[in-house]
């Protein structure tokens, strides 16, 4: 369906963002609490060095920051369509903030390499 050689298929598929096959994160799934953010050192497929500089990935705190607030005004607003009181509403806002908090820390660093690291045609198949 999202074709092969985008960012957004590397960021949804949890790939690489040069080759897009090798995996990213080690554990593909986000919600086991033990390592969801472990990644490989390297790309299993074309070894590219996936912590760019040290400390690489304090950058993607930013990329999250937009992504929480963005999430945040969205359920705000079908709250209000939906009638709900402001408690009900600021409920609503922290438990499903909370809840896929795991995926948008993840989806955060995914992000963030995409935007350092550009797909390259010669990994193609
Ligand atoms: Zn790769």
């Amino acid at each position: 369906m999202i074709k092969k050689g985008t960012k957004l298929y590397s960021i949804i598929k949890n790939k690489c963002p040069q080759c897009n096959q090798g995996d990213f994160f080690i554990n593909s799934n986000p919600y086991k609490i033990n390592g969801n953010l472990k990644i490989h050192d390297n790309c299993p497929k074309c070894e590219l060095k996936y912590m760019i500089e040290p400390s690489f990935f304090y950058g993607a705190m930013y990329v999250s920051y937009g992504l929480t607030v963005a999430m945040a005004v969205a359920i705000f607003i079908i709250c209000q369509l939906l009638s709900l009181d402001l408690v009900s509403t600021v409920i609503s806002i922290i438990v499903v903030l909370i809840l896929s908090l795991p995926n948008l820390v993840r989806i955060s660093r995914l992000i963030y390499i995409n935007m350092f690291v550009s797909y390259e045609k010669k990994f193609e198949n």
